[in-house]
């Protein structure tokens, strides 16, 4: 069956994107850039939106993308708006052979499962024991690290959810062998039984970052659960012993110098090396009911995978405007769409224009 053709104000179109109250900075400028990537040369993507600022940021953005806007329509005066955009035949160059930004299609996120022996109440996946798994298989694994190691890929960061409680994760990390690993994880259920043996099993240049919150049990306690601290503390020694390079990272709802003074005393204490600590601020985002915003303005791309779809950055998984693709792969796919996002914002922010920025 061919394409299936959309009706609109503006004529027949071979695609169209609702962006209902989107703007560009909040998601809009993804969809039409996954729109639009679809089509063929000269064809055309009708796009409607009820928020304002797509007036100014919608030809703006035809403009730096090499696309002809051919068609305009309000059904009221206060919107929603209509636009068709013609595909043009003019890549923008790539920003990041210009080395401003990090390269995108170096570094992968790939979520293995979305349950988790916790329910943090700023957890940005939605993970809990109650979670559905949303594993990533062994095979579609095996064929995603292939495929990224054939785009140049180095780097892959296996998180969740909670990994261990991935049956195949040995397997999962076998399989991203020869390019850099880190793999995150609360730490507190590899200390025994199989979970034990396949963290032993593990290749040993694999890093273990570890999430510990503070230096005492009350704070990282209150956000992540009664006695994880203690076990996060067992869990590190444990790794530590048996030969990982283990890497702290604490979330933190307030800026709080005395207790971050405190961890990194703590952290001395434990021999984690100063290079292998990251502190990091909340995001609203999952169950946080508060924290920092995050868009594709704020947030440099770290292209992510899970088993049903790619996403711009691992903390907005279940933001359904940082999706980029409804599959993982193909991975081409997922760093093209990023690769022409940012060539737009970079072009954007180049010619000075104040556009695309979510508000
Ligand atoms: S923050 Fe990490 S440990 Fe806590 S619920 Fe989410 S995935 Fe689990």
């Amino acid at each position: 069956m061919g394409p299936v053709n959309s009706y609109t104000p503006l004529g027949e179109v071979p695609a169209l994107v609702d962006g209902g109250t989107m703007d560009c900075g909040s998601g809009l400028l993804l969809l039409i850039t996954r729109a639009m990537r679809r089509l063929d040369d000269g064809e055309r993507l009708a796009v409607r939106s009820a928020e304002l600022s797509v007036v100014t940021d919608l030809p703006a953005w035809a403009e730096l993308a090499g696309h002809e806007l051919d068609g305009r329509h309000q059904e009221s005066p206060d919107g929603p708006w209509w636009f068709t955009v013609r595909k043009g035949g003019t890549a923008l160059p790539s920003v990041f052979s210009q080395g401003s930004r990090t390269s995108v299609g170096q570094r992968l996120w790939i979520y293995t499962n979305f349950d988790c022996n916790l329910a943090c109440d700023y957890c940005c996946a939605e993970s809990s024991p109650r979670a559905a798994a949303r594993r990533y298989g062994v095979d579609l694994a095996r064929e995603t690290f292939a495929d990224f190691a054939e785009l140049g890929g180095r780097e892959v960061l296996l998180t969740g959810g909670e990994p261990f409680m991935h049956p195949e994760l040995g397997d999962l990390v076998a399989a991203a062998e020869g390019l850099q690993r880190t793999l995150l994880t609360n730490a507190m259920i590899f200390g025994r039984g199989r979970r034990l043996e396949t963290l032993k099993e593990m290749d040993r240049d694999v890093v273990l970052q570890v999430s510990l919150d503070s230096a005492t049990p009350d704070l990282h306690d209150r956000q992540r659960g009664q006695g994880s601290w203690s076990k996060a503390i067992a869990g590190i020694g444990q790794a530590r012993a048996l030969g990982f390079r283990v890497r702290v990272a604490a979330t933190l709802w307030d800026e709080d110098p005395a207790g971050v003074a405190e961890l990194h005393r703590r952290l001395d204490e434990e021999g984690i090396d100063a290079d292998d600590r990251v502190i990091r601020p909340v995001a609203d985002e999952g169950f946080a009911e508060s924290g920092i915003r995050v868009s594709i303005d704020s947030l440099e791309p770290e292209p992510t995978l899970t088993v049903d779809g790619a996403w711009w950055h691992p903390v907005a998984v279940t933001n359904q405007n940082l999706r980029i693709a409804d599959a993982p792969l193909p991975l081409s796919e997922v760093f093209g769409v990023i690769k022409d996002t940012v060539a737009v914002q970079d072009a954007a922010s180049r010619t000075g224009r104040e556009v695309f920025r979510c508000a």
